[in-house]
């Protein structure tokens, strides 16, 4: 049976470290980090996800900001925000939540955040350091999913990987990630032929598709680490893209959902606005 590897423990292990960095930070800055939160329009989950946002900013002691704007909002008018939030000197992160509405053109917001204040780690300066191994802000899902692994103590390095998904959000940078660390990573998404078979080889399995329990317990190598990012809202209850009680006889260690990859994403968010302000201080 496999150890689950407690995200809800190891966020809040985070989020007490982060706190004691906050104090100090102020102590030597006189202010505290800031980061906005954009939502446009009135999309449920979006709402949940930023009220969440807000009240962990709150208890790590940032200065938090969220601007709610109707969802008749054009491009302009949030390139405008956005534009005012990039040279607000209380503001060190800045957080577009996704999606915006249709009227929107998604990757024009995420290109107006100045890389310096994108906590997200989405815009394509972040993206390209990610990618050629210099320092930037890491996609806050991508950045847990790295501690969630090394809070099992294995070894990366020489593992076969397969990241199941090829998102910008996920998929892609948790792949750039895992090849930093030296293993042998292979992407799949909706086109790859045989998934079942390249899952039986991974020692390292991540899966970011948004299907409820794509990935059956015959697909797990015995004795894998499988991260599962997966959340599939079905009749009320929350499901991942793992079938977790038949993978949890075959894997070594098992992320739950929930209380696996979720609660370290809004973690790796205050960790990335932290990083932000102390690099934007520093000049
Ligand atoms: P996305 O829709 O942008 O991408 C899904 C990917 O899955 C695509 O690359 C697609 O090619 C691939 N795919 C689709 N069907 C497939 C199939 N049958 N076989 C193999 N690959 C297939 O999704 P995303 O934004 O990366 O999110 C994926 C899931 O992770 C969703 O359930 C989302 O809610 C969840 N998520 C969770 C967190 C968190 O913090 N826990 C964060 C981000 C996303």
């Amino acid at each position: 049976m496999a150890q689950i590897i407690d995200g809800r423990a190891l966020a809040a292990k985070f989020r007490g470290e982060i706190a004691a960095k906050v104090q100090s930070f102020t102590r030597r800055a006189g202010f505290p980090p800031g980061l906005a939160v954009v939502l446009v329009g009135e999309d449920p989950a979006s709402q949940i996800y930023v009220r969440s946002k807000e009240k962990a900013c709150r208890e790590v002691g940032f200065y938090s900001k969220v601007h709610c704007l109707p969802q008749e909002t054009t491009q302009s008018e949030l390139l405008e925000l956005v534009e005012s939030l990039n040279t607000d000197p209380r503001i060190h992160g800045i957080l577009v939540q996704l999606p915006v509405p249709d009227q929107i053109d998604s990757k024009a917001v995420i290109n107006s955040i100045d890389p310096a204040k994108d906590v997200d780690g989405f815009h394509p300066v972040n993206m390209g350091r990610l990618v050629t191994g210099q320092p930037g802000l890491v996609p806050c899902t991508p950045r847990g999913i790295m501690e969630l692994l090394k809070s099992t103590g294995i070894e990366i390095a020489g593992k076969n990987a397969l990241v199941i998904g090829r998102s910008n959000i996920v998929g892609k940078p948790v792949a750039a990630l895992l090849l930093a660390a030296n293993a042998t990573v292979t992407v799949a998404h909706s086109k790859t032929v045989g998934l079942p078979a390249l899952a039986r080889s991974a020692d390292i399995l991540v899966v970011a598709v948004g299907r409820k329990e794509l990935v059956k317990g015959d697909w797990i190598k015995p004795g894998a680490v499988v991260i599962d990012v997966g959340m599939n809202r079905v009749e009320g209850k929350l499901y991942g893209d793992v079938a977790f009680q038949e993978a949890a006889q075959k894997a070594a260690f098992i992320t739950p959902v929930p209380g696996g990859v979720g609660p370290m994403t809004i973690a790796m968010l205050l960790a990335n606005t932290l990083d932000a302000a102390e690099a934007i201080i520093r000049g």
